[in-house]
């Protein structure tokens, strides 16, 4: 996978603004960013998504999620941060390497990251409910 981008960040091909490093993860600045300090963590080994990548490789991830996430509170003295995490192209994935973004958040910052707001049919919840539970 050399043409991904975010391959080529972890490994040093092309800059990025690093905010963290060791030996399979790297945390870097957005280019595009949503709030200051918005970050995204990745693996270095390529995985498109979460789906993809090995259990005990995740665990080593998100603990870093966690770490970096508390630097980036303790850097921007967010009030708050998102952890937000797009699998696919339908879910507004844009670059197939698997990334967590952290968004710092602020009071009164006006991000829109908005859910449904119409409350679920009971009858439709009950029907993913046991379907979803029969493929886990
Ligand atoms: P996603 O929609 O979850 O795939 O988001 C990809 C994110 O990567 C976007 O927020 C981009 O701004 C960011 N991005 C793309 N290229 C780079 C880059 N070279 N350095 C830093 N961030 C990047
Ligand atoms: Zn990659």
């Amino acid at each position: 996978m050399t043409e991904c981008i975010f391959c080529k960040i972890g490994s040093g091909e092309i800059p990025a603004k690093k905010i963290y490093e060791d030996q399979n993860t790297i945390a870097f600045l957005d280019i595009f960013p949503s709030a200051k300090g918005h970050s995204l963590v990745i693996p270095k080994k390529h995985y498109s998504t979460l789906l993809d990548i090995p259990e005990m490789e995740l665990k080593e991830l998100i603990q870093i999620v966690q770490k970096v996430g508390a630097g980036i509170m303790k850097a921007t003295q967010a009030d708050g941060f998102n952890i937000l995490q797009n699998n696919k192209e339908a879910a507004g994935q844009i670059v197939p390497h698997l990334h967590f973004h952290i968004i710092p958040r602020f009071k009164d910052d006006c991000l829109k990251l908005s859910f449904g707001s119409k409350q679920g049919e009971e009858k439709e919840l009950a029907h993913w409910e046991s379907q979803i539970k029969k493929h886990i």
